[in-house]
């Protein structure tokens, strides 16, 4: 898959596209990122992105012309269909169902705005998709097309080592991930669960989906509420309930 970022700072990217698994993933050649710098696209001497804003105000606002130019060529190279997405505090939040929706794809293209955000024409002539991380406002679209990429690529089959599963992560089947554990085996008087060191692979299976949904339970009810659940998950969830109960009857009479 590739994604071709149109950014006015590509040396923002050489630090987490270079290292880890994004680094391997494009050495194996299952995702190629192309970093496309907008200025590159001006035509006047000064190499101009950005002007003042019609109608004033404070800020920059990122010109229309070399964005429009730079899709344009990369568009040619890659085929019209390509989806274009603007990085934006105004567009759809990222969630992992639209990152999987996302990683189907054979490639991508990213715009990355700053200062005031992009001329509104931008949108208008060639965004497809507007994608923002939360209700929060960033600098620049850089950090947020960083973890668009990444989020996809390790959707990409072979982008995580054998020994890594996506399936079990958090949000990939509707439920947080459960509590992991390495050496040692005490640490300042915490202990491992024992049932992690018994060797029985069945009840550490069992344990671990209980841990999953307990979590997702505690921390973000409206997920299990939504959740189809497995027969085997409503039994876990009715004992957790019932255990839970237990717990709170405790802490009353206590
Ligand atoms: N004036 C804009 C607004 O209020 O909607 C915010 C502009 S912001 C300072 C500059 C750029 O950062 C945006 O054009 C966008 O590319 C990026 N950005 C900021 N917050 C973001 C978010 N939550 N998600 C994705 N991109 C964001």
């Amino acid at each position: 898959m590739f994604f071709d970022i149109l950014t006015l700072f590509p040396a923002m990217f050489s630090g987490p596209f270079n290292h880890s698994m994004l680094a391997k993933a494009q050495e194996k050649g299952l995702i190629e990122i192309n970093l496309i710098n907008i200025r590159d696209y001006t035509l006047d001497k000064h190499q101009t992105t950005d002007d003042t804003p019609y109608g004033g105000g404070a800020g920059m606002v990122m010109k229309v012309p070399p964005i429009y130019r730079a899709w344009e060529e990369r568009s040619q190279q890659r085929g019209q269909e390509t989806p274009v997405i603007l990085l934006s505090p105004q567009g759809r939040k990222l969630e992992q169902g639209l990152v999987k929706e996302l990683s189907n794809r054979s490639g991508l293209i990213l715009i990355c705005g700053h200062y005031e955000g992009v001329d509104e024409r931008v949108r208008e002539l060639i965004v497809s998709e507007e994608i923002s991380l939360g209700d929060y406002v960033l600098t620049g679209g850089e950090p947020a097309a960083i973890v668009l990429v990444d989020a996809i690529a390790r959707m990409i089959p072979g982008v995580l080592g054998a020994q890594q599963s996506r399936i079990e992560d958090s949000f990939y089947n509707g439920l947080l991930d459960y509590p992991h554990y390495t050496r040692p085996r005490a640490f300042r008087g915490r202990e491992v669960p024992d049932i992690l060191l018994s060797g029985h692979h069945a009840r550490i299976e069992r344990w671990r989906r209980k841990q999953a949904l307990k979590r997702t339970l505690l921390r973000r009810p409206e997920l299990v509420k939504i959740k189809k659940l497995t027969v085997e998950e409503r039994e876990l969830l009715q004992e957790l309930k019932e255990e839970l109960a237990g717990e709170n009857d405790g802490k009353i009479g206590s």
